[in-house]
């Protein structure tokens, strides 16, 4: 029976660029590699489509452009109960329908010779020292060297290789609604903090639904804070707005934030993507799909370089690379955000450096020193303990925080 050196399982965002970026760096390694999907694309994926522009700029390196319609966005958009703060920057990045988006970058994988069988849904995989036994739903088994686990936050190469789901898990739901009035510019982000009591925030992003202006609405709840009903949040976030829940089409989903304290892989397997975890903080996870594709091309090479398929070192590879660096510190940001609200959406508005850093960051802009020397110089003396204590915290993966009362 044939064996493959890798299986990818899932044909998202990680699991394509994982396939991609293995082709750019070892053509012959994509060769004898394989994508598993369980649905045939154009395949629907609930998500409202704000791809940072890092994600563009990471996929561009490779000669890789998706031709989908888009709404360009130049401005990020915070709002908080007391006013909403805006910073553009050049390149931010564009709103997508998934369903375009990723067949799109799934068809340039086949255009480079990249095997993506659709309709083969994964049920089980074994991996053992010598190699990894995949069953699909119809009972075919599957062999490889190596499976990546890209199969999103349910994924099942992660249950059944044995691996913690962690805690930080968020409830999402969204529509795509008609514009009001009240609405930004259709260039901006709009990310709404104005509830103190919502563990999470709201969002009006632009977008285009068969080539008709829409704005999609959602409320992103984090679990982990706490229990919450996130349709009774966006009835009332909608109804803010004018607009009624029963009139549009409702999409919920779960979403996986990326814990530097649970285990993201085991010989001859790795996860990638919302397998592995994402943002927390904002639940943005295409860019970091994206992205954490391009590393794990590199360690699959590696390991077929040199023979060695214990991934243990999979995780520390991740947080060594700019892209997990950024995740770690969008971890923190969640930390000192939650625990310390008041405070630090006071220093948010207080300071336009730190949005103007996460702007940069999102869009994949360098991060100019001038920006962090501005943010730097704002922090107050006093508030250099806590921060401390964040970054131990989240280095720990201390699991839980507490939203600080709004008073
Ligand atoms: C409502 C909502 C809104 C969001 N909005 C944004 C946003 O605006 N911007 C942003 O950056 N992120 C957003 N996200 C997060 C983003 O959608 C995900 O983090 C991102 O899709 C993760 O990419 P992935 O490739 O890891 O996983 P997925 O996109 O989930 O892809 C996994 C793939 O694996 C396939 N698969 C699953 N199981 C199997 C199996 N057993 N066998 C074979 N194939 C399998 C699936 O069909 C799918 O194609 C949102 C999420 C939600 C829920």
């Amino acid at each position: 029976m044939k064996v493959h050196d890798v299986v990818i399982v899932g044909g998202g965002p990680a699991g394509i660029s994982t396939a991609l970026h293995l082709h750019a760096r070892d053509p012959s390694l994509a060769e004898r590699t394989l994508v598993l999907e369980k649905e045939r694309y154009p395949r629907e994926k609930y998500c409202a489509g704000g791809v940072g522009g890092r994600a563009l700029k990471t996929l561009a390196r490779i000669g890789v452009h998706v031709d989908v319609p888009s709404v360009p966005v130049t401005t990020v958009a915070m709002r908080t109960s007391r006013e909403t703060a805006t910073m553009s920057e050049p390149g931010l990045g564009q709103v997508v329908r998934r369903i375009e988006f990723d067949h799109a970058l799934a068809r340039v994988a086949m255009d480079r010779g990249i095997a993506v069988r659709e309709g083969a849904g994964v049920r089980d995989v074994v991996a053992t020292a010598d190699g990894v036994r995949l069953v699909l739903a119809d009972g075919e088994t599957v062999l490889a060297k190596v499976v990546v686990g890209a199969d999103g936050v349910g994924g099942v190469v992660r249950r059944s290789l044995g691996l913690s789901g962690g805690t930080l898990r968020a409830q999402v739901i969204e529509c795509d609604t008609d514009a009001v009035a009240t609405d930004l510019p259709r260039d901006t982000l709009l990310f709404d903090w104005s509830d103190r009591s919502l563990n999470g925030y709201g969002w009006d992003f632009p977008t285009l639904v068969g080539g008709q202006e829409r704005v999609c609405r959602g409320m992103y709840v984090i679990r982990a804070l706490g229990p919450d009903n996130v349709h009774d949040r966006l009835r009332a976030y909608l109804a803010a707005r004018g607009l009624r829940m029963e009139d549009y089409k409702l999409k919920p989903f779960g979403e996986r934030g990326f814990e530097p304290g649970e285990p993201i892989s085991k010989p001859r397997a790795l996860l990638v993507g919302e397998a592995a975890g994402i943002d927390i903080a904002t639940g943005e996870g295409i860019a970091q799909a994206i992205q954490h594709g391009e590393v794990a091309a590199g360690a699959l090479s590696r390991a077929f370089r040199t023979g060695r398929f214990e991934f243990a070192d999979w995780k520390r590879t991740v947080l060594a690379s700019r892209f997990g660096r950024g995740l770690f510190a969008r971890l923190v940001m969640y930390r000192t955000f939650y625990l310390h609200r008041a405070r630090a959406e006071q220093a948010l508005l207080d300071n336009p450096s730190f949005l103007q850093l996460f702007a940069q960051d999102f869009a994949g802009n360098r991060l100019r020193l001038r920006t962090f020397l501005r943010a730097a110089a704002a922090a107050q003396p006093q508030d250099v303990p806590w921060l401390a204590q964040m970054v131990r915290d989240a280095a720990r993966g201390a699991p839980h925080v507490r939203t600080e009362d709004a008073a």
